[in-house]
């Protein structure tokens, strides 16, 4: 094979019941091709600052969310082939921006594409000319145009049997005025196969949250597509509580100028499985018969960087919960809360250590 690809980490999380830390498998180096039949795969795609995602559902069709900035374009569709991807059944744009939709222009000249999701609001840059350029220009595995589909909440298909994809966001009117309509009008979406759950939140920021809570959103999912690359105003406390994900995923490039991940959100996420599209390149999860998520990646995170990176203890905002008896403090949506008798209530994490409590893991991380 040309690839040169290590895959060097292979962990097995058992969606239904125990925590992710508690069932971590052995390493394995083999480098994963084309999915089991009948298993779903979702690979989130390094390349570099941007988003991509590639879904292969369980009858083989496929799915691409966003691709990268124009320049990652080559880089990308080499990426498909080498997985062995000889079509897209749906090409989705999330919104405008080049980080999402430029490398897609690539795709669209290299490989055949059943569908064209697009949110189809006006804007104007040379990057969406060229994709909407690239899009009257594509071809179907039949040799005819993609449809070019304008997506709103209540779009729902089943790609494969006991699969479901439903779009959760945007709607009617969109979001007009806010600090990036574009990003606040992300398409939002679900996927829901046998054994778990992932949420792919686009770009969307505060405004885009808030509209989805209006409509009550079913937002809770197993893995998360963090929003805006881990930006603080991508992700909040009380979005993270609704989605409850054992497992987050931040596509993002290395040392890139805009700071992503912010140290905000990596505080807010410390107590979940996180992975990271610069620290573990190709992230690639798998969802088999035996409805446990598996995920392989491309490499391990450097542990120095890890370290670096680390939000300083205790980051932890807001109230903590701590154990009279064990004297240690857990976060409120914790797991392994003590009984209610033996409960203390502190303002912050900072003032349960004061009182001499120290970290529970769920404060930590892993
Ligand atoms: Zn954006
Ligand atoms: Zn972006």
């Amino acid at each position: 094979m040309r690839c040169s690809l290590h895959w060097l980490t292979l962990v097995l999380l058992l969606i239904a019941g125990c925590a992710p830390s508690s069932n971590p498998s052995a390493p394995t180096a083999t480098e994963p091709a084309a999915p089991p039949k009948n298993a779903l795969q979702v690979v989130f795609l390094d390349i570099g600052q941007g988003d991509s995602a590639l879904v292969v559902f369980p009858n083989g069709k496929t799915m691409l969310i966003d691709g990268g900035e124009t320049d990652q374009g080559r880089r990308l569709v080499q990426k498909l082939q080498q997985r062995g991807v000889k079509q897209i059944d749906w090409l989705v744009a999330t919104h405008p921006h080049s980080d999402h939709i430029g490398g897609l222009i690539q795709v669209l000249k290299s490989l055949p594409v059943g569908e064209v999701w697009d949110i189809a609001m006006p804007y104007e840059s040379p990057v969406y000319r060229d994709f909407l350029l690239a899009v009257r220009s594509a071809k179907t595995p039949d040799g005819k145009r993609p449809a070019f589909r304008k997506v709103r909440r209540g779009l729902a298909l089943e790609p494969a049997p006991n699969v479901r994809l439903s779009v959760l966001a945007p709607r009617e009117p969109l979001l007009s005025g806010t600090r990036s309509d574009p990003n606040n009008n992300s398409i939002v979406l679900r996927i829901d196969a046998p054994g778990g759950s992932f949420l792919f939140t686009g770009d969307i920021e505060r405004e885009g949250r808030r509209r989805l809570y209006e409509v009550r959103a079913n937002l809770r999912a197993d893995v998360l597509k963090v929003s805006h690359h881990g930006a603080a105003n991508g992700t909040d406390r009380a979005f993270l509580n609704r989605v409850n994900p054992r497992v987050a995923v931040i596509s993002v490039g290395a040392n890139n100028r805009y700071g992503h991940p912010h140290r905000e959100t990596l505080a807010l996420l410390q107590d979940r499985r996180v992975y990271r599209t610069d620290w573990h390149g190709d992230i690639v999860m798998q969802l088999g018969a035996d409805k446990k998520l598996q995920v392989v990646t491309e490499r391990h995170a450097p542990a120095q960087l890890r370290e670096a990176q680390q939000p300083a203890k205790p980051t932890l905002t807001g109230a903590v919960i701590g154990n009279r008896n064990s004297k240690v403090y857990h976060t409120p949506d914790c797991g392994q809360l003590p009984k209610p008798e033996n409960q203390k209530r502190f303002r912050s994490a900072q003032e349960a250590e004061k009182a001499g409590y120290r970290p529970h893991a769920c404060v930590e991380g892993e």
